[in-house]
């Protein structure tokens, strides 16, 4: 390799790892990376939910973490978590940062915040200058608040991935990331409305999930909704009595664990009661993800535990599954 050729080599890794965003880069493609043709499986008329990723916190193929993606008329409006593998999901379901109203995440675990820095990553080519609304709770022992986590991920000066840094002030061709905390109070706090969009409504709900500071969230587009539980466990009474009767199009509950003994039952849900929740709640159609070997090997038994609570139907979600509302 001759020296200029070595030189431009380092010059591209160079813009690559740390100068790619800037919009003056000499020499480099600044066009959208190739994506996925968008929506992958949705609908490009009306409202849905797609899945992003179906799985949980253990490695498992063919399932990303969690993660969801609400399409309008074709558009991606809403990313709802961004845990560990979906961004390459967001990038086969044709996801994009710019037409985003807003990242929601329920909680601060890796299977719901792992590619958080990713998507930023990549929607820093994107050239959005509008500021990007990112909702999450408050902080606890050994879990930092929104804000503070996405001060260490990007802050300017010390954050992990400071070269992301724009997005705290909207400099260096990214949005501005305008953080919102919800306070939780270990799942006993009030839902909050959130301001995000004229073209629909979201409501934050508290949730408990253990030690966890977390959120379940409700979306109304319309006539239709959707209620995303995060994870939660059966202490979360404040959620389930709130939404009782409200009929929502679909919910999606996080089915983690089976009925065994021995399963994590002071941070997730049983398929039981998820079928007391789902009976409460009374939704169209019930969605189970959040998937794991754990609680598939069971799926039949869990089948029959839900249905004692709620006989209406279930779907097993896959990653890119898209649900129409
Ligand atoms: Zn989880
Ligand atoms: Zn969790």
């Amino acid at each position: 390799m001759t020296k200029s050729a070595l030189t431009s080599v380092a010059a591209l890794m160079l813009s690559g790892c740390l100068l790619a965003n800037a919009p003056e880069d000499a020499g480099t493609d600044t066009s959208p990376l190739p994506r996925a043709e968008q929506p992958a499986d949705c609908p490009m008329t009306g409202a849905a939910l797609q899945v992003l990723g179906s799985g949980g916190p253990i490695a498992e193929a063919d399932r990303a973490a969690t993660s969801y993606l609400l399409w309008i008329d074709g558009t991606p409006r809403l990313l709802i978590d961004a845990g560990s593998g979906s961004f390459l999901r967001f990038a086969e379901a044709g996801g994009r940062l710019e037409t985003l109203d807003a990242i929601l995440v329920t909680h601060l675990h890796a299977d719901h915040a792992g590619d958080l820095v990713d998507v930023l990553n990549t929607g820093g080519f994107e050239g959005r200058t509008q500021p990007l609304a990112i909702v999450g709770p408050n902080a606890a022992p050994r879990f930092p608040g929104m804000a503070s986590f996405m001060q260490r991920l990007i802050g300017k000066a010390d954050g992990a991935f400071a070269y992301n840094g724009g997005y705290q002030d909207g400099t260096e061709n990214k949005p501005e990331l305008i953080v919102r905390e919800v306070e939780t109070a270990e799942g006993a706090g009030a839902p909050i409305g959130l301001d995000i969009s004229n073209d629909f409504s979201v409501v934050a709900h508290p949730v408990h999930h253990g030690p966890v500071p977390a959120l379940g969230y409700v979306v109304e587009v319309g006539e239709a909704s959707f209620v995303i539980t995060g994870d939660q466990s059966f202490l979360s009474e404040r959620f389930a009595s709130d939404l009782a009767g409200s009929n929502p199009t679909i919910l999606f509950a996080h089915h983690v664990i089976n009925s065994e003994d021995g399963q994590p039952r002071g941070l997730h849900r049983t398929p039981e009661q998820i079928g007391e929740l789902a009976g409460a709640i009374a939704p169209e159609r019930l969605v189970l993800t959040h998937n794991m070997q754990r609680s598939l090997s069971r799926i039949e038994d869990g089948l029959a535990a839900i249905a004692l609570g709620y006989s209406g139907p279930v779907s097993v979600a896959s990653d890119l599954d898209c649900y129409a509302l």
